[in-house]
C-alpha cells in the first residue's frame, strides 16, 4: 500500500496562519466550515498538474476520495483543500527533488493503472495509446512507427465501414500483387515517361534459393526528390554475365512497350 503523508504535517513549521499565535483574550472570530474537497480528475488536465498529479492510489479508508497521487513522489497526499493542497505539494523540497530524480532516472516506471485516471475521456485516449503500443511490441515492430500508424489509425473510416471490412492473410496478399503492385508500378511508368532515370541493379538469392534480379530506377521528381523504386523483380536461373545481361533486356523491352522513351 502506498505511503499516505498528510499535507498539513509538512507544513507543521511555518506555514500556519498567524491568526493560531495570537493572544487568545481577542473577541472570538465566527468561522465559516471548510466543505473538503473531493480529488477531481480534471485537474490532472492543467499545465501545472498534468505531469504528476493522478487519483490517489489508496482507496479505502477515511480519506478516500480525497487522495491524490504524486508520481514523482510515489506517494499519495491528503487534498482536502482541492488544488490548493496539490500546489502546496509541488512546492515542497521533497518533491522538487522527487521531481529531479525522476527526470534523471532511465527507469521512468509507473503503474499502468496510474496512466487511467477514472475521466471516462482521458481513459479512453490512454486506452487507444495503450492499444497501440501493445501492437507495436506484439508484433515486434519498431517504435518509430508509432507515429505513422497513428496517422494510418486517424484517416480510417468510421466504425460503421470497419465492421464490414473482412482482410485475413490470403486477402491481404492478393491485394498487395493484384491491385497495389499493378497499380504503382503504372505510376511509375508515368513518372518514367517524363523524367530522366538511371538504371541500378542488384542480383539476390530469396528463401527458396532462386535467383533474382531486382531492377530499380533512381529519378528526381517533378518536386525535386530523389525517388529510387523497384522496377522489375525478375527470376533468373542463370546468373553469369549474359544470363544477366538478357534478363535487362527483356525488362527495357518492356518498358519500352509501356511507351517510355528510352
Ligand atoms: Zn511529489
Amino acid at each position: 500500500m502506498a505511503e499516505v503523508i498528510d499535507i498539513d504535517q509538512e507544513y507543521e513549521n511555518g506555514d500556519k496562519d498567524s491568526d493560531d499565535s495570537e493572544p487568545s483574550n481577542k473577541k472570538p472570530r465566527i468561522t465559516k466550515k471548510r466543505v473538503d474537497q473531493r480529488y477531481k480528475t480534471e485537474w490532472e488536465r492543467e499545465s501545472d498538474f498534468n505531469e504528476w498529479l493522478r487519483k490517489g492510489t489508496v482507496q479505502t479508508g477515511q480519506n478516500s476520495g480525497y487522495l491524490a497521487h504524486c508520481l514523482y513522489c510515489k506517494k499519495d497526499f491528503v487534498c482536502k483543500k482541492g488544488k490548493h493542497d496539490a500546489k502546496r505539494h509541488k512546492q515542497t523540497k521533497a518533491h522538487e527533488e522527487n521531481k529531479k530524480a525522476w527526470i534523471t532516472s532511465s527507469s521512468k516506471t509507473m503503474p499502468l493503472s496510474l496512466h487511467f485516471s477514472g475521466d471516462s475521456k482521458i481513459e479512453r485516449v490512454a486506452t487507444v495509446e495503450a492499444k497501440l503500443v501493445t501492437f507495436l511490441v506484439e508484433h515486434d515492430l519498431p517504435y518509430s512507427l508509432s507515429e505513422d500508424l497513428l496517422k494510418l489509425v486517424k484517416s480510417m473510416p468510421g466504425p460503421d465501414l470497419l465492421s464490414q471490412t473482412t482482410l485475413g492473410r490470403t486477402k491481404a496478399t492478393n491485394i498487395a500483387r493484384q491491385a497495389l503492385a499493378p497499380h504503382f508500378h503504372e505510376k511509375l511508368l508515368e513518372s518514367l515517361k517524363t523524367n530522366l532515370f538511371s538504371i541500378v541493379i542488384e542480383e539476390t538469392t530469396d528463401s527458396s534459393v532462386a535467383k533474382q534480379l531486382a531492377v530499380c530506377v533512381s529519378f528526381c521528381d517533378k518536386a525535386m526528390n530523389v525517388q529510387v523504386d523497384l522496377l522489375a523483380l525478375v527470376e533468373c536461373s542463370d546468373g553469369s554475365v549474359s544470363g544477366l545481361f538478357n534478363q535487362l533486356v527483356k525488362v527495357r523491352d518492356d518498358v519500352k512497350k509501356a511507351g517510355v522513351p528510352l
